[in-house]
């Protein structure tokens, strides 16, 4: 588990990728530089760390690429001290950058294996999430609500009720959607019943699946 020279080199022209692909938020690229991804990847594909690519972790699922990650973030504009809810929380890379960001996180997984691996794993290198859930992100997390941003990391076939209504106002949902294309669509909540609806390119994900295992 080390964290060296070369790596912080490739994870600086990682960034570079990134501001070329047009990420332009310093503090999204701050933390991509920062944040040691080779360690949240199986040892088989560590060369591949700091490629722009996504990759299969634990479970049959994939830690997203980074161009993504950092594409999604920018779209929540997270300030110190946001409350955030993440469904999907996988590798707990992306659970990285926004603990990077200062937001209180909240990150829901429903694949146990998962959930146990990287609830040991993120305290390990010193990201401390406030709280990470084995559970049906379907239903988001009544109990915290309202949140200032909710990000989900996985292709839903539908937009969740629930994730709208537990977003305060202002506050800005970013959701992938689509089965097997994905539409990266940003709702942002303007009254009790009132969302303005943005939406941007394509992307690919693991689809988000509703029964657990
Ligand atoms: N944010 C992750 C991406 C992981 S891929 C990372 O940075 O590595 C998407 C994750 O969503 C997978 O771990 C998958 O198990 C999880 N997932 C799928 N359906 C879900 C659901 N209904 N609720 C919570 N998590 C779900």
């Amino acid at each position: 588990m080390k964290d060296t020279f070369k790596h912080k080199g490739l994870r600086q022209k990682l960034v570079a990728v990134l501001k070329a692909k047009g990420i332009t938020n310093n503090d999204v690229l701050d933390a991509i530089g920062k944040i040691p991804r080779h360690l949240f990847m199986d040892s088989s594909f560590l060369d591949h760390a700091y490629q722009d690519k996504a990759f299969p972790i634990a479970a049959d699922q994939t830690i997203s690429q980074p161009y993504t990650v950092a594409f999604q973030t920018e779209l929540m504009q997270v300030k110190r001290g946001d409350k955030v809810l993440e469904i999907g929380t996988g590798s707990g890379y992306q659970t990285a950058v926004l603990c990077e960001l200062g937001a209180k996180v909240y990150s829901i997984e429903r694949q146990h294996e998962l959930f146990k691996l990287t609830s040991r794993f993120l305290p390990k290198i010193g990201y401390r999430a406030k709280k990470l859930i084995f559970g049906d992100g379907y239903k988001g997390l009544v109990e915290e609500a309202p949140f200032d941003s909710i990000i989900v990391t996985a292709g839903a076939p539908f937009v969740p009720k629930p994730l709208l209504a537990q977003l305060k106002i202002d506050g800005r949902l970013v959701i992938p959607v689509g089965d097997n294309v994905q539409t990266m669509t940003l709702f942002v909540r303007k009254g009790q019943t009132e969302f303005e609806k943005t939406e941007f390119g394509e992307f690919r994900f693991v689809p988000l699946l509703e029964d657990k295992n």
